[in-house]
């Protein structure tokens, strides 16, 4: 069999080629098999955490103990399950709240502040917990997430039957996420179905 000439000038050129990546291999495979960086993974959640709960001291230190795990995306759950479960854990102080101004405050407020035989809520419990929302600049008192009217919860601090009425001073103002945490008396196990949760999971890189 004869080769034509075409033919073999076309092989020498595709092995001429070949050389450089025969040559420098290691290089290329390093480069495909590269284990993602996890700092900017932490950058991320950093930045995330400090700006949407200014108020939380979070420790991060906690992120070497998963340095070794060698699966990229659980070392990611495992770190935010970590931080999470830090968020959970920290006790609210039930503290005495601000007053609003007096200019604020409407004809009946004094009357329904005084706690009802009936134990319910005064009629204008909506109203009082606008205007403690305001006073707090829309800020959730244990967090400072940032909140609406939707999703926060006004809560009584000294609770009615200790004696506690509907001043403002006895209203506290909780995001979602805090809100559900003290119901459950502080339970680690709530951590899935909590908003900082899915914040976070957003955050993991692929
Ligand atoms: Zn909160």
């Amino acid at each position: 069999m004869i080769l034509g000439l075409d033919y073999i000038i076309i092989t020498t050129i595709l092995l001429i080629l070949l050389i450089p990546l025969y040559i420098y291999r290691k290089v290329f495979i390093k480069k495909f098999n590269k284990k993602p960086d996890i700092g900017y993974f932490i950058k991320d959640i950093t930045f995330s955490l400090k700006t949407n709960y200014p108020k939380f001291v979070f420790d991060f230190k906690i992120i070497n103990k998963y340095s070794n795990e060698p699966n990229f995306k659980t070392q990611q759950i495992l770190i935010i399950e970590d931080l999470i479960k830090q968020f959970i854990k920290k006790e609210f102080v039930f503290s005495t709240q601000k007053n609003v101004e007096k200019k604020y405050l409407w004809l009946t407020y004094e009357e329904n502040s005084r706690l009802k035989k009936d134990n319910k809520l005064p009629s204008d419990w909506m109203q009082r917990k606008n205007a403690a929302l305001k006073r707090d600049k829309n800020k959730c008192n244990r967090c400072e997430y940032s909140v609406s009217k939707k999703n926060s919860h006004a809560l009584l601090i000294k609770q009615m039957k200790d004696g506690g009425g509907f001043n403002f001073e006895n209203i506290v103002i909780l995001c979602n996420d805090c809100n559900r945490i003290i119901k459950s008396n502080y339970n680690e196990n709530i951590y899935h179905d909590l908003h900082i949760m899915d914040e976070l999971l957003n955050k993991i890189h692929k």
